[in-house]
């Protein structure tokens, strides 16, 4: 059957005339794209950006996509946390426009204008394939097949349109399989395609694939130097509760029994998503393979501080091995492109809805504006359009996504989409001089996990100003004197012309973004 091209209609096929349905197309004009995500996954945790955990545990694919392409180097997220983030990047739009601002939501109003549906009524075929965590059903998908909430690491449930069943195996594999059958079978080969590849890693609690059980179990991490932050100035960080040798579940996160050769794991709240999707014999397996370590725990006493320590070793050795199966997953993703011939017009990116503390300021989790978790780590290869190497220093921001996806499919962006277009900026390399100078954030889920104050800000090259705005408390950095964000500086002698520099910036980004100002008290 011979597609039609009928010109003047707003749906326009893609597919020339003499193109066949199941032929593979190689149309440079509309890539394909591999949208490939993964959950809380620490830029400090991607070798390519060079910090000292990466040295230890590398990321050899996730690097590949940055050496055969760019590296994001100031990304961020624009809401801290993943089913928030996750609807910036179907809209392209802040939360309080997409309506999707705190992960106890109702459902993503799946009606909306999105990205796939975009794509999709430009003649792309669009799939979902992973984790979602956005309440409702997915829209504008030709395939979808989602995690049910959270997804769980061993043995998940999967939620298709017609039912929701338990797949055996491990998640990231099982995700991996699912998107190459689709790309093999499942999609109309006569069309670009638009894969959103979700996976569940590197979230809590952390469970590595059995091949990796032992991967990290002698290797000793790095302590960042402000594990033991006491917060000093700084309202809000006094008050969360995401402290990993205060907070962290001791049997749900860091696996942790009740004593030597005991197999009963401590505090676990959830353990129906953990344990309990294991069988019998997977649960013998996994508690062997902590079985020496956890009985060298208990094998003398130990202080506060080296209890606090040996929690962040547990923690960073199960978190690295997490990121293992992911990274075998890009590679996976990376050798069948190429096997397909399909690498050469595929935008292959990939990203994690938003950063993570491995244990600075004594954390893990998220929801802050501090550097770590308001940071997006992101690469992105497109042979022929993006060189090797590309460095991508301007601030971008996840509402950039989607119109920057229709730009580089030569579809033109809503006028209503709040994002803009870096394309570019990844294909020329550098940064034009009228792109945006300052980033928006808004963190709106308080109360809720965690205890992180709801709070804006305004992030400019050197300078960043948060208001947590139910107290009135207020901060202020110096990135560049002040990385790691100890010393807040607002208030302080010298620093008034600054303030009302960034407060400035700060109501015309309110009022650019249209935030209502219910929504900023
Ligand atoms: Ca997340």
């Amino acid at each position: 059957m011979n597609h039609k091209i009928s010109l003047g209609l707003a749906l326009l096929p893609l597919v020339p005339a003499t193109q066949t349905r199941g032929q593979e197309k190689q149309d440079s004009e509309h890539p394909n794209i591999i949208f490939i995500m993964s959950d809380d996954h620490a830029q400090q945790a991607m070798s390519i950006y060079g910090h000292p955990i990466g040295k230890i545990a590398p990321t050899p694919n996730i690097d590949r996509i940055g050496l055969e392409g760019a590296v994001f180097r100031n990304n961020y997220c624009c809401n801290s946390i993943s089913g928030p983030s996750r609807a910036a990047i179907l809209t392209g739009k802040h939360s309080h426009k997409n309506g999707f601002m705190k992960n106890w939501a109702l459902g993503f109003d799946g009606s909306q204008q999105t990205l796939p549906k975009l794509l999709q009524q430009n003649g792309y075929e669009t799939a979902v394939i992973g984790k979602w965590h956005l309440i409702s059903k997915p829209t504008g998908f030709d395939h979808w097949m989602i995690l049910n909430d959270q997804g769980d690491y061993c043995n998940p449930q999967f939620i298709t349109e017609s039912d929701t069943t338990v797949h055996k195996g491990y998640v990231t594999d099982l995700i991996t399989k699912y998107c190459e059958e689709w790309m093999d079978n499942g999609r109309d080969k006569s069309k670009p395609f638009f894969l959103m590849m979700h996976h569940k890693a590197i979230h809590r609690n952390w469970v590595p694939a059995e091949r990796h059980y032992h991967l990290y179990e002698n290797v000793s991490f790095p302590l960042p130097d402000n594990y033991y932050d006491a917060y000093e100035g700084r309202y809000a960080a006094q008050l969360q509760k995401m402290n990993i040798y205060r907070d962290m579940y001791e049997g749900h996160d860091l696996k942790m029994v009740a004593g030597i050769d005991s197999d009963s794991l401590l505090f676990d709240p959830w353990p129906h998503a953990f344990m309990g999707t294991m069988t019998t014999e997977e649960q013998r397996r996994f508690l062997d393979a902590y079985r020496d370590r956890n009985n060298e725990f208990y094998s003398k006493p130990r202080s506060f501080k080296e209890v606090a320590e040996w929690k962040y070793q547990r923690y960073l050795q199960d978190y690295m091995g997490c990121v293992a199966s992911v990274d075998e997953s890009v590679g996976e993703i990376l050798d069948y492109l190429k096997r397909t011939g399909l690498d050469k017009n595929t935008i292959v990116v990939y990203t994690t809805d938003q950063g993570f503390y491995l244990g600075e300021h004594g954390w893990f989790d998220k929801r802050f504006m501090y550097e770590e978790s308001f940071g997006m780590p992101m690469v992105m290869r497109w042979p022929g359009h993006i060189k090797p190497g590309t460095q991508v220093t301007g601030l971008t921001q996840n509402i950039d996504f989607a119109p920057s996806f229709l730009d580089m499919c030569g579809i033109s962006i809503p006028k209503d989409m709040q994002g803009v277009s870096f394309k570019e900026l990844v294909e020329k390399g550098k940064t034009p001089a009228d792109w945006r100078k300052s980033l928006y954030y808004h963190y709106y889920e308080f109360p809720g996990f965690h205890s992180v104050r709801a709070h804006y800000g305004v992030k400019m090259e050197r300078y960043k100003l948060m208001h947590f705005y139910v107290d009135d408390k207020w901060e202020l950095y110096d990135l560049k004197s002040d990385p790691e964000e100890m010393h807040n500086i607002y208030g302080k002698k010298g620093t008034e012309k600054i303030t009302d520099r960034l407060k400035a910036e700060l109501a015309r980004l309110q009022k650019q973004y249209d935030v209502p100002e219910n929504l900023c008290r």
